[in-house]
């Protein structure tokens, strides 16, 4: 069995466990009232007003003027975070944090206990207790046979439900339901289901198996056993999340940034170090992951296995890219991440050198790199990453330092790079 702890409110509980005056309170959490003009939490005393994650700001206080506003501190609630993995690991040994406020627990390896519906609510209600005896917060359970489950039913009851469903029980519950209401599916997906004439998850799972192929590729099948409450995803253990064989790089955003030039612009700089380090240790990967994590603390990882290993910013660029619009739903992101795993040394695999019409663009590639060798990270960057490096406090290349302390410049329009392109006083380029 598979638990998915999921916290209450979490931002908000920590600040009124923190501060008991806001206890019983309805309270929003935000980030810096004039950077960030939306809301990151609210309690549930706020939630009977309407207010939501991701609203604006402005609509919050018009819907809830006499909520307590709150500015959050990450930190805080990251330290707390790290307080329960602890707690979760005195449980079971195999805890996959999910995000900041979620984390997989696996009861695999407890020899019987808690192999079944039952005997695993009996430890999820211990969890449930010793959160709110030793942390004064409430958690959500959800529990299953795997993590779709576990993660759709710790949604079903809250604050403070604990669920536990087999196949036939998420079944039950979901057939009925939109398609997406099931985990994964979007609302760019759910539209193409919908002009499928899917719109239910039990349609989902009795639809021709051909046709999702058809529509959807690889993920077709998949999609069609999630509706029936099959998922094969292994839950990886947070010790052994760190992945040796891999290269990335990771951009936490000076401030929650929905943009979507902006956001593709940092993706391909993320592209470019990754690939730059890939060729210095003269490795390939074959599988290219996108880290997303949104202004909620909410972190996905997508990873996509290509044909051939590649070693160069494009290619890594446009599988990241690809990933990028299946994925992203126009919240404000927080931070972006892009690492190159499956490495295989160059050479070892005849197939990286089979594409005679690359050998081109790698000769290109290897004058940069030895440009940049000489000259530095900063004498050579992709061009689409120029139109906002000013916007950034990230140094996104190891050895580029911000010379220029003027305050962050809000223009991109293409005027401005094309004037940096021309010759920039501080732009070795
Ligand atoms: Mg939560």
């Amino acid at each position: 069995m598979i638990l998915l702890v999921d916290m209450d409110a979490f931002f908000a509980s920590v600040e009124q466990m923190l501060h008991p005056h806001l206890r019983g309170k309805a309270v929003i959490v935000c980030g810096d009232p004039d950077r960030r003009g939306v809301v990151t939490a609210a309690s549930y005393e706020a939630r009977p007003f309407g207010v939501r994650a991701g609203m604006p700001l402005a609509e919050a206080r018009r819907l809830c003027p006499n909520a307590e506003y709150v500015e959050g501190d990450p930190s805080k609630y990251v330290e707390k975070s790290l307080e329960l993995l602890e707690l979760f690991l005195t449980v079971t040994p195999d805890v996959e944090p999910f995000s900041v406020d979620e984390a997989f627990l696996s009861l695999v390896g407890l020899a019987g206990r808690g192999d079944t519906l039952e005997s695993a609510s009996v430890i999820a209600r211990d969890i449930q207790r010793r959160i709110a005896e030793q942390h004064g917060l409430g958690a959500s359970i959800g529990i299953g046979p795997n993590k779709l489950i576990a993660k759709m039913a710790s949604g079903l009851q809250k604050p403070k439900g604990i669920t536990a469903l087999d196949e036939e029980g998420f079944r039950r519950t979901y057939w009925p339901l939109e398609v997406q209401e099931l985990w994964g599916v979007g609302p760019k997906m759910s539209q193409r289901l919908n002009q499928l004439g899917i719109r239910t998850i039990g349609d989902l799972g009795n639809a021709p198996e051909p046709l999702l192929q058809r529509t959807f590729g690889m993920i077709g099948p998949q999609l069609r056993q999630a509706a029936w409450g099959r998922d094969q995803t292994p839950l990886v253990p947070y010790h052994e999340g760190v992945d040796p064989k891999s290269m990335g790089h990771e951009v936490t955003l000076p401030e929650d940034c929905r943009d979507a030039e902006f956001l593709e612009g940092t993706l391909l700089r993320l592209a470019d170090q990754v690939a730059r380090r890939l060729r210095s240790e003269e490795f390939a990967a074959r599988t290219i992951t996108l880290k997303l994590r949104d202004f909620r603390f909410h972190t996905i990882t997508r990873q996509k296995a290509l044909p051939v290993a590649v070693d160069d910013h494009l290619r890594i660029f446009d599988t990241a890219r690809a990933l990028w619009k299946a994925n992203w739903k126009g919240e404000p992101i927080r931070l972006l991440g892009l690492s190159a795993s499956a490495l295989e040394k160059r050479g070892e695999s005849g197939q990286i050198e089979l594409f005679v019409s690359d050998e081109r663009s790698k000769a290109l590639q290897q004058a940069l790199d030895k440009v940049r060798d000489k000259l530095g990270e900063a004498s050579v960057v992709p061009a689409g990453a120029l139109t906002h490096r000013r916007e950034s406090g990230h140094v996104p290349f190891g050895l580029m330092k911000r010379k220029d302390p003027t305050p962050l410049s809000k223009e991109r329009d293409t005027k401005d790079t094309k004037r940096r392109l021309r010759g920039d006083p501080d732009d070795p380029a």
